[in-house]
């Protein structure tokens, strides 16, 4: 198959081309680098031996897209193009809803014209907004958008619409959405992995940033949540093991929208990613307990069954293992791909 990537170049994106690419696929990235480096993609191919063809352009501008994609021929796309910080949304909202909602009108007119019909989406857990007191494993029947808290969870929500409304008066359109639970870790050679500009918003980059030295210590977001140790909990997802849901998706695509939540089903605490980032590292994190960040809820845990299931998917890498090649990632590459 040939499958172009949008937003390809980035953490999720160049761990689906690789293993797309040693699966004999062809990949085609396009990208504007806002938030990557064409070096990832230049390590994917040497990890493979194989070519990515690589297309620059900013695709919430239709002028651009178009030109970019006018003379290419591809049989599916995976759309993670977009903004993804969580705090910057809250801050410049109109730049997320721009660039996120744009992105994937441009894209769906432009498959619809080249007649390319299938279509997976990176969307999020977040979708989920404010679980129903009670609800702390989420399949996919749990509604989407009740209690969202942030402009870039709603272009997650209105995207996973805008692909269902499209596909309605388009029903040859066959589409995925991926709610991810919380990507972690590397490709196990450390020579690709989550490269994030500026102060990282998530635990684990913050975690892997504090054990190489770059920062002083961890802040934990509150410790009186009602969890064994009263920090917040999650699903915590290998990359890898996430890369491989996207082959399995794109391998059962069949007319109409279909989502599926991509986590392991376990949840695990801060306190509890802090120890085995820990054992992994051999180093000392030092952190504190600070107030909980506005928004978060105590629990996110996954329901895979969807997935297990009909996509005949599931994880198969432990926190410990996303941990280690976290590890090994961040001591091969202090500042990651800057430093190349
Ligand atoms: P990332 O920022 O590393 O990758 C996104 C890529 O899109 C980057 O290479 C960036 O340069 C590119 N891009 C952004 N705007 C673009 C535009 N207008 N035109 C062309 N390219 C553009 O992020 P990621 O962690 O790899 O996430 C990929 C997707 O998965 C995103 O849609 C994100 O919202 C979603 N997602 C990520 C997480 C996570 O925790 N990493 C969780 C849930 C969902
Ligand atoms: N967290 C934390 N300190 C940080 C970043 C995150 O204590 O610097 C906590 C956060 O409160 C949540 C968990 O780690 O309980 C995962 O947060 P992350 O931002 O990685 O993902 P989220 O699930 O919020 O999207």
């Amino acid at each position: 198959m040939r499958v172009l990537l949008t937003g390809g170049a980035g953490y999720i994106g160049s761990h689906v081309a690789l293993v797309l690419l040693e699966r004999g696929d062809d990949v085609i990235v396009l990208d504007d680098f806002s938030n990557s480096s064409p070096e990832a993609l230049r390590r994917v191919e040497k990890l493979t031996g194989k070519t990515v063809q690589v297309v620059e352009a900013d695709l919430a501008d239709r002028a651009a897209a178009d030109a970019a994609l006018a003379d290419l021929e591809f049989d599916a796309v995976v759309h993670f193009a977009g903004l993804k910080a969580v705090g910057e949304s809250v801050a410049q909202p109109s730049r997320y809803y721009r660039t996120n909602l744009n992105s994937t009108l441009n894209l769906l007119d432009i498959m619809r014209d080249k007649d390319v019909r299938k279509l997976v989406f990176s969307s999020s857990a977040t979708v989920y907004g404010t679980p129903a007191a009670g609800v702390e494993r989420l399949d996919e029947t749990q509604p989407v958008g009740c209690g969202v808290t942030n402009p870039y969870g709603w272009t997650k929500a209105m995207i996973e619409q805008i692909i269902t409304d499209v596909q309605r008066s388009w029903p040859e359109l066959e589409a995925v959405l991926l709610r991810y639970f919380n990507p972690v870790g590397a490709h196990p050679s450390g020579e690709i992995g989550e490269d994030p500009s500026g102060i990282p918003n998530n635990l684990m980059p913050f975690v892997a940033q504090v054990a190489v030295g770059r920062r002083e210590k961890l802040a934990v977001f509150g410790d009186q949540y009602p969890t064994a140790d009263g920090t917040g909990v999650r699903d915590y997802i290998h990359v890898m093991d996430l890369a491989e849901g996207h082959v399995a998706a794109l391998h059962h695509l069949q007319p109409g929208v279909e989502a599926y939540n991509l986590g392991s089903g376990e949840g695990y605490s801060v306190l509890e990613v802090v120890k085995a980032y820990t054992d992994a590292s051999g180093k000392q994190i030092p952190y504190e307990i600070v107030a909980p960040r506005a928004g978060d809820l105590a629990t996110l845990v996954a329901d895979p069954a969807k997935a297990n299931e009909r996509l005949d998917w599931r994880t198969t890498r432990s926190l410990d293992d996303a941990c280690r090649d976290s590890w090994t990632w961040q001591s091969q590459n202090p500042n990651g791909f800057a430093g190349a």
